[in-house]
């Protein structure tokens, strides 16, 4: 049983329950936007949340409510509201769940953000390999439209806030907001270079907010029990609310786990997730999806919030907690991450596209022994080459896992290119060849 209290899984958590509009109703669903729509203004909403202290549930954590308030307020136009749904990074799994077994709960969310951001169309953005996930919300569109939640004039208020489903197509980089934008427009998903930001020219250039659908599932319950008690959970004043940790890895029971932010990886693997699968001790684990630098043993007990993975020198990212055991090549880990990475560069600008191709082939050679110690010295480059130097965050997600490994397992690489002088030094026909 959880020590702490469900918010968003709590629903799906009750037996017999099925993510419908009646199920959700029975458990108080769609009582916020009541209360919210027409009785609230809209400013007041945002007021809310900015008191909450949500911040950005997809990875780059961004207060919630601040970036609302970042929407020109006198503009007249048309404005809109996406939901980010096009969960791809490595290990995270949770919005899946949200969507596929809740989907009510992420739509109330979604019509409060709209009614607060004056938006009147919501596009929630899927992976395309969710394929039951957008069906479930296709049907759940269906039904709080039929019940007056969603569409014009919603409860009778005169308030219009739709929202339509659309299916990726599978590239990485359209979770990263403005690349998600130009594939919303039917352009191929490449990131905007930015200023101006999706605030002020975001979809068909138009106001927008981004927002995932995490972070948008917290709506309903911050404006039910009000933004002191979302506030009172987890790692006040910066870290607030709960995070779906996703665990995988080699633990005993890998999978979704609610808990406040500030959980230490102790506790959520060896408490909840059962402990290492094979009682092998934990080598290193990853505390916020592929992008985020790994850890050690020595991080097992830093608290799972914002500032104190920040500050323990990676980053809470999108909540994906892969584990890994003793006896794992972390060498042969940060191939296998720089070698998704490379695969999902988008192309557009040369530090990323070349050097991420560099550092595969340079990765490549070592593993297979046939490595020198220039080649760290390469690695490093080719690194602070590409961190800072790209149109996206990308760029610096993708040298995470080398330039973390060589931080904390430098004599890993080190040993595999011993291997190879010694190996060289057998076969001395190949000795000519390296220097
Ligand atoms: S950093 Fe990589 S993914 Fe991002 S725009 Fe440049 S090439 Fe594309």
């Amino acid at each position: 049983m959880p020590k702490h209290e469900l918010i968003l899984l709590k629903n799906m958590m009750q037996p017999g329950y099925t993510g419908s509009l009646a199920d959700y109703e029975k458990t108080g669903g769609y009582q916020a936007l009541r209360n919210a729509l027409g009785k609230m203004a809209p400013t007041d909403v945002t007021a809310k949340v900015m008191k909450s202290g949500l911040r950005g549930r997809g990875g780059a954590g961004f207060p919630t409510g601040v970036k609302w308030g970042f929407l020109p307020k006198d503009y007249q136009g048309p404005r809109y509201l996406c939901c980010n749904a096009d969960e791809s990074e490595p290990g995270t799994f949770k919005d899946r769940q949200l969507m596929e077994r809740d989907p009510h709960q992420v739509l109330e969310g979604i019509v409060l953000a709209c009614y607060a951001i004056g938006a009147q169309s919501a596009y929630i953005y899927i992976r395309g390999e969710m394929v039951l996930g957008s069906k479930i919300l296709e049907h759940a569109i269906g039904e709080a439209r039929a019940a007056g939640y969603i569409g014009k004039n919603i409860l009778g208020t005169g308030i219009t806030a739709d929202v339509w489903v659309h299916r990726g197509a599978g590239a990485y980089i359209c979770g990263e907001e403005t690349a998600l934008l130009e594939s919303l427009e039917g352009k191929r998903g490449l990131p905007r270079v930015k200023p101006p930001f999706p605030a002020t020219h975001g979809l068909y250039n138009k106001p927008t907010v981004v927002n995932n659908v995490e972070t948008l599932a917290n709506l309903p319950h911050i404006l039910s029990r009000g933004p002191e008690w979302f506030a009172s959970i987890g790692s006040p004043p910066k870290s607030t609310g709960t995070r779906v940790f996703c665990v995988s890895g080699h633990v005993k029971r890998p999978g979704n786990y609610e808990l406040p932010m500030g959980v230490t990886t102790r506790e959520l693997v060896f408490e909840y997730a059962g402990g290492m699968r094979s009682d092998k001790p934990l080598k290193a684990f990853i505390p916020g999806g592929a992008s985020a630098p790994f850890l050690t043993p020595e991080h097992l007990d830093v608290k799972l919030d914002f500032e104190s993975v920040a500050a323990a020198g990676s980053m809470l990212g999108s909540g994906g907690v892969t584990v890994m055991e003793e006896g794992t090549s972390m060498v042969w880990a940060a191939l296998r991450l720089m070698e998704f990475f490379y695969h999902e560069s988008c192309g557009k600008c040369s530090p990323c596209r070349e050097g991420s191709s560099w550092l595969v082939q340079t990765m490549r050679r070592i593993i297979a022994k046939r490595g020198q110690m220039q080649d760290l010295e390469t690695l490093t480059d080719l690194c602070k080459n590409i961190a800072g130097r790209t149109v996206c965050a990308f760029g610096d997600a993708e040298v995470s896992p080398i330039m973390s490994t060589l931080k904390h397992w430098r004599h890993e690489y080190v040993a595999l290119i011993h291997e190879a002088d010694a190996a060289n030094l057998i076969r001395p026909e190949s000795a000519g060849t390296r220097h």
